[in-house]
């Protein structure tokens, strides 16, 4: 794990997480940058409205947003779903 440590004591987190799981740098960065990209388009949304993927397999539905095509899973949606307020 040391090799994945920055000159700062703090850890390269993509290196990090690779090495925990096994898998390689590129795949695990391409998942961050997804991450990222998914979390871009949700934050510039200015109203959501979720509807099912129906490409989720059973047990790990995710919904995404027909406005901003950002993607959750089924606990954010249950929790927006409680917060939803009046469309603008
Ligand atoms: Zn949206």
């Amino acid at each position: 794990m040391d090799k994945h440590r920055n000159a700062d004591g703090t850890y390269n987190a993509i290196g990090a997480l690779a090495a925990i799981v096994g898998a390689n740098y590129a795949d695990i960065g391409e998942l961050a940058d997804q991450v990222k990209a998914n979390h871009a388009k949700l934050n510039a949304c200015a109203y959501h409205e979720f509807e099912p993927l129906i490409t989720a397999p059973p047990g790990r539905a995710r919904y995404g947003c027909k406005h901003c095509r950002g993607t959750i899973d089924h606990h954010a949606y249950y929790w927006h779903e409680l917060g939803r307020r009046a469309a603008p």
